[in-house]
């Protein structure tokens, strides 16, 4: 059987920027990842290459998995910030993860042909005008690549480490055991065997539930008590132009005063794409802009989500998310549509409603009436942040704004993990947001940098 030093599952964002650290390094560790999704190249979603019109429910899906992970056809929006987008400074300390986040960005960098720029919501006069509203913008740097260049990006990265790190693709992880010598013993679906002492788990979200299985296997502590659901929204890039010329993304949040439930803005796209994303079988919405203008739309879309916590004893939030998600592919077939204005009206969205429509929707959806799948609580959370939101940008409120359901936002179950992101069980280390430590691109690649980094000096010394 063949020996490493450190076997990683997973090469989306937190895998593959472990993968360069060990190569910056020059480690000379001998470091396997496995894999189950496509190389890079053969990274082609074929609703983007206009081949089909909605989800086919390919195996691998090439939006989640493969090099790059689930970030390589996202909009490629690094958010540097330990406001949103995961907690790894609870683990490493603000400092230390904004510096990694920092340094992930001039990893990017370095790897881009174009110019890019850096927003900051740091200096604008838009968290004052949104305070005026009871509306909350949270402070962030956020790079935006695109797509297009993203995927550039990360071909250059993969060339950079390919010579230095065995990648085996389209091969999934299935077991992991332990000998008796404390070796982590790997088995792959094409029964090939892989021996390591130090196992890095960086599955991402796709993952999350066999990650979930192996740590029950080896007892180490899960929580899962969170998930976030919501709308994706699209309309006109102009409503929000004046907020996404000054600082690209904003996350806003609100407390209703209906229920006193938590309703932000997530993953902001401007004159961008809506998108179905296929997780396990389930398909929910996201969204992606291009930095081409050619490939641009005419629409900004985002997600406003309601974040749900559940105490004991019910333990399975993402369950609860997926049987939402559940409920608008057995009605949609897929993503459902709806036009704003029929949502307040109580009546369905149909072909001829949305005939009428002055947005025309970027994805091909099911028109259809998403208060039959969403729970009364949250969508009457998302209609007064809608109204919300229409104070600082008139006319997100029209009837023509087009809210595709549902967008979920699953929170990994929790890995109980050290300061390093070791598990209880020496070796096994969880990374990414698979441990639900990181719910982002740049937080999942710091946390594959600082792990990489941990066990070079660790395995040198
Ligand atoms: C459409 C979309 C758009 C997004 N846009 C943004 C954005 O603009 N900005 C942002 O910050 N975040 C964005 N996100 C979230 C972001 O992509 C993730 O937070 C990030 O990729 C997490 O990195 P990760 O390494 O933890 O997991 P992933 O990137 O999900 O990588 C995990 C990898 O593990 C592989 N894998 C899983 N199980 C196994 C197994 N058993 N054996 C072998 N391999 C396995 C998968 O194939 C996958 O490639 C987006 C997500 C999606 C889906």
């Amino acid at each position: 059987m063949k020996k490493y030093d450190v076997i990683i599952i997973g090469a989306g964002a937190s895998g593959a920027f472990a993968s360069y650290e060990f190569t910056k390094l020059n480690s000379n560790l001998k470091v396997l990842i496995i894999e189950k999704g496509n190389s890079i190249e053969k990274r082609i979603c074929p609703i983007k290459a206009g081949k089909v019109e909605s989800c086919i429910g390919c195996i691998p899906c090439n939006i989640m998995n493969g090099f790059g992970g689930a970030g390589t056809l996202s909009d490629g929006k690094y958010n540097i910030t330990t406001n949103f987008g995961g907690d790894i400074h609870n683990y490493i300390g603000k400092e230390k993860a904004i510096e990694l986040m920092e340094y992930v960005d001039e990893v990017l960098c370095s790897f881009d042909d174009g110019e890019s720029k850096l927003y900051t919501t740091k200096s604008s006069n838009l968290k004052t005008v949104a305070l005026r509203h009871d509306l909350h913008l949270l402070e962030a740097k956020v790079r935006h690549f695109g797509t297009d260049r993203n995927i550039e990006i990360l071909k250059k990265m993969y060339e950079y480490v390919k010579n230095n790190i065995e990648i085996k693709f389209n091969t999934c992880c299935s077991e992991v055991e332990k000998n008796s010598k404390g070796e982590y013993i790997v088995t792959t679906d094409k029964g090939e065997e892989f021996a390591c002492n130090h196992l890095i788990l960086a599955s991402g979200r796709s993952g999350s539930k066999w990650i979930s299985k192996i740590c029950k296997q080896f007892n180490i502590g899960l929580l899962s008590n969170q998930v976030d659901i919501g709308v994706r929204v699209e309309l006109p890039a102009e409503v929000f132009k004046h907020i996404t010329d000054e600082v690209y993304e904003s996350k806003i949040v609100y407390l209703t005063k209906e229920y006193n439930d938590l309703v932000r803005t997530f993953c902001m796209n401007p004159y961008g794409q809506v998108v179905a994303e296929n997780t396990n079988g389930i398909i929910t919405v996201n969204g992606h802009s291009y930095a081409n203008p050619e490939f641009q739309s005419e629409n900004t879309n985002f997600a406003l989500l309601v974040s749900n916590r559940f105490t004991e004893p019910f333990k399975d939030s993402n369950d609860y998310g997926e049987s939402i998600a559940k409920l608008s592919n057995m009605l949609g077939g897929g993503v459902l549509l709806q036009r704003f204005g029929d949502l307040i009206k109580g009546r369905r969205s149909d072909k001829k409603r949305m005939e009428k429509c002055f947005t025309i929707p970027t994805l091909k959806a099911t028109p259809g009436d998403l208060s039959l799948v969403i729970p009364k609580r949250q969508l009457d959370s998302i209609i007064e942040m809608i109204y919300a939101l229409d104070k600082i940008a008139p006319g997100t409120a029209n009837g023509d704004t087009l809210l595709y359901g549902v967008e979920v936002k699953f929170y990994n179950s929790r890995v109980e993990v050290d300061e390093n992101f070791e598990t209880a069980e020496k070796g096994l280390y969880v990374v990414g947001d698979g441990g639900g430590a990181t719910h982002s691109l740049s937080q999942a690649s710091a946390c594959g940098v600082y792990v990489a980094r941990y066990l070079n000096s660790l395995l040198k010394s």
